[in-house]
């Protein structure tokens, strides 16, 4: 009796953990037979008694071998989004959770209302969704929102490898959350996924989880990867070096002309026919740094090898070079035109495109070490046989860009198969490393190099830098290349240099400001965010640079003994938030922002320091007409649209109060004539401006709008995409706003009579930097040249310039910063007030403004 008594008690133990139901899900069989490839299928089992056993699982497995798609479907499958919760799924890239949630739609036969995404600025998010594709950033949101996430029975952290912050924070918090909710009886799971074994940060970290988390392996069905290592590592010309490796690939070694079974199910399903997956296989992947790059050797490629498009495949772009391909199969030397750096539109943001090579096309140079390698490559007989046809490629490359900025049409092709009878090559940035497994790599080139964004620390300066990878990166690039035969990996780098690669990339937690987060954290009432459980902590200095900054902002409350930061430290860093900072949590932006946005109901400025926010956020508004064109046609027709382009900026920077305003009226200008102009791909290609760039300012200030109004709800701004100009008045208030959110980044020109040194004429002086910083020639304001400025962003280029540059009057600064300003006494007045880290100004102020509340001085006419 007893024993049948535990035997039912153990039943019932046991029927809790498992699903309820059995989830059925209707795939196509095509789509079936596909799935049944993919290594994770196999650890099925494994992979959900781990899941139902333990709280948090960690699962590892090379990139393609079905995490993404398929775990998502195993949970539904098992009923985890069936008892009242929904499986929420993190990507860090936005490409990533739109692409994979069309996909998993598509396997499971559902509709998009069922498996959704929301990324910043859209979703489509219903309240049928069972599972959910989002961006880290969003599910950080909502654990502001609702701190025990309720809405999600698992939450699945993807791409844990890639430790981006907002993944790193959400590990961090998920680890204090799922233990949470089991303890009240609402059972949550987590599932971090990773494509390297690498994940001692999150397991060994006792800070994070008391008991390490099971770690389950998946293994990939991965094919031998042949590793050819360069003699010799170009240090300059790499994208012509990768150029002259893909040439020769391409000429000599054979398209894979075996299907791969799988490929021939998929492609029948896409409507191809099967004779398309003939040259599918022996597909050439390449990494370079940036778009500039990308764009430079896919015109070289397409010059090479040219490729006419029949009907079906064509689009704009390809018929554009359809065109100019008719020319030259044995091809000419051409010499590209140099690129000036000296420009702001060749500025790279984010994911920049600076591209200094300017090489000329050699295709059959000596010293590569190909020739050697092939000696014990298996397909040597067939290679033998295509050399022959050295000067005549028959099969035409289709070559395709990849970037994270390209157009999301343009992103989707490389997931379709090549037209018939072409090989595809895809020239590629780093998303192509584990975000996007393309199907039909056979070869990949690697540089060896990534474009990252560097930040010092101390001066907030940013610059893009192209630097060496890490070993696990080109690791995962060679990876690529044995997805479904056997590969070959080409690495323009000696194995010695190979050897002095880091181990593995830096969390990049590690190389960023972090006073979004901490301002996030407090908001979440972690005060002291220094005992916070993160997988790799940020270093002590960026905290405490961030707690400065915020309270500077007013954003934090002011430690017992201001400016004694020392204290703060031993204190540490547990400064609460105040209600100013609480307002300016809401907001998607960061702080500096965030307190524009929160100070902008005055005078009817709401809308526009909306629009200047979202515009100053979004990258790239302009579009760049810099890159390597061919032709003289080309050129001047690039030439033409490029003055275009300058001659709109300076029509949108306006004259007088406007032109103050300076970079920020030419994108409040830019947004506003859009808007009036229709906002169509038209308009913005006429006028320069990128048209998914304007999309996306569009939906941001929709959701800025509505975050304004969520927080003050008397604040009333009435969404209308198009925006009469500013008034002079509000103009003048605009940039008072400005000058609040940016007050750390104040910078004064150095006057005629302190010019010691000719390298500081036309220049300005900040205050973290020795050297002099500059207002590009691009800007607005380059041939005003206001004595104070504030700017949205030091990019150390050529020189050090401002980006997004703003006048502000100097009687402004004691009133709206006076953090900043070292006063004298009262007494003494007119005061000379000092302001220790932009330099001695004349005031003709009484320092009775030492404090203001939140409200702005009134305007002054
Ligand atoms: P992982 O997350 O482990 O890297 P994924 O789940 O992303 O793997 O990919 C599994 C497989 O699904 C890959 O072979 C990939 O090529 C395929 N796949 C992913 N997205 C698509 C798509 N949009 N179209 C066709 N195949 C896709
Ligand atoms: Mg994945």
């Amino acid at each position: 009796e007893e024993e049948k008594k535990s035997e039912n008690v153990e039943m019932q133990k046991k029927d809790e953990c498992k699903p309820a139901v059995f989830i059925p899900v209707d795939r196509l069989p095509e789509i079936q037979a596909v799935r049944l490839q993919l290594p994770v299928l196999a650890e099925e089992q494994m992979i959900m008694e781990a899941v139902r056993e333990n709280e948090c699982v960690v699962l590892c497995g090379e990139t393609g071998s079905g995490k993404t798609t398929q775990v998502p479907q195993f949970l539904y499958e098992a009923g985890y989004a069936s008892a009242g919760g929904i499986i929420g799924v993190t990507e860090p890239r936005r490409v990533a959770a739109i692409s994979m949630s069309h996909r998993v739609a598509t396997e499971m036969n559902l509709p998009d209302r069922v498996v959704s995404y929301q990324i910043r600025y859209e979703g489509n998010v219903t309240e049928n969704t069972k599972i959910k594709f989002m961006t880290d950033g969003v599910l950080l949101k909502e654990i502001q929102k609702d701190f025990l996430l309720k809405k999600y029975s698992v939450v699945i952290i993807d791409e844990a490898h890639e430790r981006s912050v907002y993944t790193d924070i959400l590990i961090g918090l998920l680890s204090r959350i799922v233990p949470l909710r089991n303890k009240k009886g609402l059972p949550m799971k987590l599932i971090i996924m990773s494509a390297t074994l690498r994940v001692e940060d999150f397991t060994e970290n006792k800070k994070l989880f008391r008991t390490p988390p099971p770690v389950i392996k998946v293994e990939a069905r991965q094919f031998a990867v042949t590793v050819h290592f360069n003699k010799r590592t170009p240090l300059d010309d790499y994208t012509g070096e990768a150029f002259r490796k893909i040439c020769k690939i391409h000429r000599m070694l054979p398209t894979g002309l075996k299907p791969n079974p799988s490929c021939v199910i998929l492609y029948s399903l896409l409507q191809y026919s099967v004779s398309s997956c003939l040259c599918v296989a022996g597909g050439i992947l390449v990494f370079l740094t940036g778009q500039a790059e990308v764009h430079s050797v896919c015109r070289r490629l397409r010059k090479a090898f040219p490729y006419r498009p029949n009907r079906e495949h064509t689009d704009s772009m390809e018929t554009e070079d359809g065109k100019k391909s008719k020319r030259t199969r044995k091809k000419k030397n051409v010499s590209l035109p140099k690129i000036s750096l000296d420009n702001y539109s060749a500025l790279p943001v984010d994911e920049g495109d600076e591209d200094r090579q300017a090489g000329i096309d050699e295709e059959d140079d000596e010293g590569s070490d190909l020739e050697l390698e092939l000696g014990d490559h298996p397909d040597a007989g067939q290679v033998a046989l295509c050399a022959e046809e050295k000067s005549d490629p028959s099969i035409p490359l289709y070559v395709l860009p990849l970037y994270s900025l390209l157009a999301p049409e343009q992103q989707a092709k490389v997931f379709r198969p090549p037209p018939p009878g072409a090989r595809l090559c895809v020239v590629a940035t780093n998303v192509a490393e584990t975000s996007l497994t393309i199907p039909g790599i056979k070869y990949v080139v690697d540089c060896g190099r990534v474009k990252m964004r560097f930040y010092d620390r101390v001066t907030g300066v940013s610059s893009f830098k192209v630097t060496w990878i890490s070993q696990a990166s080109a690791n995962q690039r060679a990876g690529r290349a044995g997805r479904t035969e056997p590969g070959h990996c080409y690495r323009l780098y000696s194995s010695a240099v190979f050897g002095d690669f880091s181990l593995f990339s830096e969390a990049e937690i590690t190389r960023r400001p972090v006073d979004d987060l901490v301002l996030q954290m407090k908001d979440l009432n972690i005060e002291k965010v220094v005992n916070f459980p993160f997988p790799t902590a940020p270093s002590g200095d960026a905290l405490i640079a961030a707690e400065k900054l915020l309270i500077s902002l007013r954003a934090l409350e002011e430690p017992p003994r201001r400016g004694r930061f020392g204290e703060l430290e031993r204190a540490g860093l547990s400064c609460p938030i105040t209600p100013l900072g609480r307002a300016m949590a809401a907001f998607p932006v960061s702080p500096r922002y965030a307190k524009m946005l929160a100070l902008g109901r005055q005078h009817g400025c709401m809308a526009y320091i909306i629009t200047i926010v979202a515009a100053m956020t979004v990258r790239e508004i302009f579009l760049n007409y810099d890159r390597p064109a061919g032709s003289e046609e080309e050129n001047s027709k690039m030439a033409g649209k490029k003055a275009r382009s300058a001659q709109m900026r300076r029509v949108w920077a306006g004259q007088g109060q406007s032109l103050l305003l300076g970079d920020l009226m030419v994108l409040l200008g830019a947004v506003g004539a859009c808007e009036f102009g229709g906002c169509t791909p038209q308009f913005c290609e006429d006028n320069g401006l990128r048209f998914k760039a304007m999309l996306e300012i569009r939906r941001l200030r929709g959701q800025l709008t509505n975050a304004v109004n969520a927080v003050c709800s008397e604040a009333g701004v009435y969404l209308d995409n198009k925006l009469a100009p500013p008034t002079e008045a509000q103009v003048l208030c605009l940039r008072q706003l400005v000058l609040a959110g940016l007050g750390d980044h104040v910078a004064r020109r150095v006057q005629a009579e302190e010019l010691l040194d000719p390298k500081w004429r036309n220049a300005y002086k900040t205050p973290l930097l020795d050297d002099p910083v500059f207002i590009h020639p691009s800007s607005a304001l380059h041939k005003t040249l206001p004595e104070f400025v504030v700017y949205q962003e030091i990019m150390e280029t050529t020189k050090m310039y401002m980006r997004g540059v703003c006048a502000v009057q100097a009687e402004w600064i004691p009133k709206l910063l006076p953090e900043y300003c070292h006063f004298s006494a009262p007494e003494e007045n007119p005061a000379p007030w000092f302001c220790p880290l932009i330099g001695r100004v004349r005031c003709h102020q009484q320092s009775t403004f030492y404090r203001v509340g939140w409200k702005l001085p009134s305007i002054e006419m």
